[in-house]
């Protein structure tokens, strides 16, 4: 079982250091080979995802990836920013299809920002379609560019698009989700305004035709944004966009407590997957010793599961980290009164000692 080891810029060396220490106490035949990518990339090679690095991905049977980014390289050419990276994995490798579980564990219902009551208990899977919509959109508009740098720029566009076929496979890969659920799932569009919104939904109706068991029903992003802060345990499966998904699994993530918490597995029509923290590289706690690994830890079982197809010992991953919180661990995101500080190190090494 090959693994492509990419942690990339900022907390993303913290946080993946934990993780493949927790795979290598598995005892299982997992090869991991390390390259660089996003702006470590960049500073030695001149390019945010090199060629290297992107044979090794292709060649893997997955990619465990911390994040890229800083905020130094915002004045780069933006093909060259280290963001550019994660999108060309993306449409390399085919992941359309993106799967970021907010699950808020009990020992953590105090961290998030909403009521205990609205969220105790909560387990929905956000899927959102990974290579598509506004950020592959062509024509893409450019700022015009005067000596390396955008002022006074008058005008600046961007072309939202999706595709029939597009739509169809992501469709299929939430109902057959839901399946394996509650049964339920939930389109997310603006079909209201955009084009491309009612194609999604036309789409998402003819493909749930093929799928009696799973109910389906629709619901604009705004309302969206509005029902995940307001009754969030009424969602069970959410299917959207690119954008939209963006979004709304960013703010799913705060349910939960902290986005430290959160994983995401992004798969392609072949099973081969990249595995990565919803959050980003962090720049403003990078290099502290105090992110939080856990959302890279639970994103290394999920790549077991889907994956490697070892699901015993995703199994295990999971029920070590509910254990680590259990025993009152907390990183500095997840944090309350009466529960123990810990390092990025130390949280690995407790759930490696759990394991
Ligand atoms: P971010 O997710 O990096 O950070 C948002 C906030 O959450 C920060 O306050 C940060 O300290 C905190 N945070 C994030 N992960 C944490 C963790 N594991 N433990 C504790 N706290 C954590 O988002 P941002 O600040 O908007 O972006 C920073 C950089 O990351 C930018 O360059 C952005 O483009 C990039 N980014 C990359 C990815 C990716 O690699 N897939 C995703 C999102 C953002």
């Amino acid at each position: 079982m090959k693994i492509a080891v990419l942690p990339g810029d900022g907390i993303g060396t913290e946080i993946v250091a934990e993780a493949v220490k927790v795979l290598k106490v598995l005892d299982l035949p997992l090869e991991m080979e390390t390259a660089l990518v996003g702006g470590c990339a960049y500073e030695a090679h001149g390019h945010p995802l090199p060629e290297s690095t992107l044979k090794l991905a292709m060649a893997s049977d997955a990619v465990l990836f911390g994040a890229v980014g800083d905020w130094k390289y915002d004045k780069l050419d933006r093909p060259l920013r280290p963001e550019q990276a994660i999108l060309g994995l993306r449409k390399n490798m085919g992941l359309f299809a993106n799967f970021r579980p907010a699950i808020c564990y009990a020992q953590l219902v105090d961290a998030s920002s909403l009521k205990p009551e609205l969220i105790a208990g909560l387990d929905i899977l956000i899927i959102r379609e990974l290579t598509g919509d506004i950020y592959f959109g062509q024509p893409r508009g450019r700022r015009i560019a005067t000596d390396g740098h955008f002022p006074g720029a008058e005008e600046a566009f961007d072309t939202m698009r999706y595709s029939r076929p597009e739509i169809e496979r992501i469709a299929h890969v939430a109902f057959q989700a839901a399946q394996k659920r509650s049964k339920r799932v939930t389109s997310v569009d603006k079909n209201n305004v955009l084009e491309t919104s009612q194609l999604w939904k036309d789409v998402m109706v003819e493909i749930g035709q093929q799928y009696p068991d799973v109910a389906l029903d629709h619901m604009l992003v705004d309302n969206a944004a509005m029902q995940l802060v307001k009754a969030p345990k009424k969602f069970d499966v959410l299917v959207t966009g690119n954008m939209f998904g963006d979004i709304l699994s960013d703010e799913a993530s705060m349910l939960t407590g902290s986005i430290g918490m959160l994983p995401s597995a992004s798969l392609n029509s072949k099973g081969q997957g990249l595995y990565e923290p919803s959050h980003g590289s962090a720049p403003d706690i990078a290099g502290k010793g105090i992110a939080n690994p856990l959302a890279t830890i639970l994103s290394a079982a999920m790549m077991l599961r889907f994956s490697l197809n070892q699901e015993a010992a995703a199994l295990r991953i999971e029920a070590a980290v509910q254990k680590v919180l259990e025993q009152g661990l907390r990183t500095g995101d997840i944090w309350s009164e009466g529960t123990t500080k810990v390092s990025t190190v130390q949280m690995g090494d407790a759930v490696v000692k759990a394991l």
